[in-house]
């Protein structure tokens, strides 16, 4: 059965709100995005209100789950500081989600665990199209194939790619708890904005926007018992990631680079963002860094490949492994079964077990879990 707009609003109609008027009329609304029976818009209140929000964002979701046609629903609660009082480009981390109910008086206090996951780990550029999402893909594969229980949270809602790199366009389910199913492929639990919203939705995100849908990517997905969450992160060093690595309890990041200079100085920023929210760098992977011919395996270094590892050695960071840019790398994840999947003998699976062993390693293997 087809939902529409209309049966939202009639829906939202019936929540109160602290305002004495219905969510309908209290001006406070985005735009309702509806497709194929998934739901997804935000409520948005001034800083200072949002922790009585959080309720109504709760009961909004369920008022529209119970819609008979809707599959999914993400309600994001955006909470921004009036202008005048805004910090750096009007990105404040927003009351919810809090488990343990810790007021947001220190960056950090919005952490808090995921139930039943030991480890998070993020993949991080300093610049997009360097191969973040490729390489976080076939890590999750290869630590998967270490004996880790993994899922993929594609976090880079400006341009989510694993629908396509896990070829599943499946609507993530909700289970009896109101928590969103992730989408299972090679055996590992998935979950992207991608799964939500249709690709040509033009969604605009502003910082809180960004961090609240996050968040329920994170908290409202029935995840199950995971050792590592592998995180592919938005690229850049923006308000946006480093809210997010201060919300998320993360063990560690993976900075992905090209080896070219401006990669480089690029992946440089985001350590020293890590850095500064006390995410330790587990290691820096040059990904392109040398072509390799699909016809006859010569190799050669068109971008200067080695600058990754100089950089690493420079700010004493370990360097975890180089990834050839090879066109079964590309083709693979274009047809939706990346490469340590679809060649797990192949020279580049092999690759990426390597780098993930000593990543393995470092976030202490499967002991995470109950870290
Ligand atoms: P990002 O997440 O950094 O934006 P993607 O992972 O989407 O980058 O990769 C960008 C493009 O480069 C994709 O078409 C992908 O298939 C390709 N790609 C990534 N890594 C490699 C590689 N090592 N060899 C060949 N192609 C690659």
């Amino acid at each position: 059965m087809a939902v529409d707009k209309s049966q939202v609003l009639e829906a939202l109609r019936a929540v109160a709100t602290p305002r004495g008027v219905p969510l309908t009329d209290a001006k406070v609304l985005s735009e309702i995005a509806v497709s194929d029976g998934k739901v997804f818009f935000s409520i948005n209140v001034d800083a200072n209100e949002a922790r009585a929000w959080e309720d109504v964002r709760a009961r909004a979701e369920a008022a529209v789950r119970a819609i008979p046609g809707v599959v999914a629903a993400l309600v994001a609660l955006t909470a921004e500081r009036r202008a005048g009082a805004a910090p750096a480009q009007g990105v404040k981390p927003v009351a919810q989600h809090r488990p343990h109910g810790a007021p947001a008086t220190s960056p950090m206090a919005g952490q808090a665990p995921i139930p039943g996951i030991g480890s998070i780990i993020a993949v991080a550029s300093g610049k997009g199209g360097v191969g973040k999402s490729t390489t976080a893909i076939n890590l999750a594969l290869s630590l998967r194939d270490l004996g880790l229980r993994v899922g993929l949270l594609d976090a880079d809602i400006y341009g989510p790619s694993v629908p396509r790199l896990a070829g599943s366009r499946d609507k993530p389910a909700v289970d009896d708890h109101k928590k969103m199913i992730p989408i299972r492929r090679f055996g590992m639990p998935l979950m992207s904005i991608g799964f939500l919203v249709e690709e040509e939705t033009a969604m605009v995100w502003r910082g809180p926007m960004v961090m609240s849908a996050i968040r329920q990517m994170l908290w409202d997905v029935a995840w199950g018992e995971l050792d590592v969450l592998v995180v592919d992160m938005p690229p850049g060093t923006g308000d946006a990631q480093l809210t997010l690595a201060q919300q998320v309890p993360l063990k560690g990041a993976v900075i992905v680079s090209t080896p070219q200079d401006l990669a480089l100085i690029d992946a440089r920023r985001g350590i020293a963002m890590f850095d500064k929210v006390n995410v330790p760098t587990l290691g820096v992977i040059e990904n392109m860094s040398y072509f390799q011919c699909p016809h006859c395996g010569t190799r050669s270094d068109i971008f200067g490949h080695g600058g990754a590892r100089h950089e690493a050695e420079r700010l004493k960071v370990p360097f975890l492994g180089e990834i050839p840019l090879h066109m079964a790398i590309r083709t693979s994840s274009d047809a939706g079964t990346p490469v340590v999947e679809s060649e797990p003998n192949g020279p580049h699976a092999a690759i990426y077990r390597t780098i993930a062993e000593q990543i393995k390693t470092r976030i202490g293997g499967a002991s995470a879990a109950t870290a």
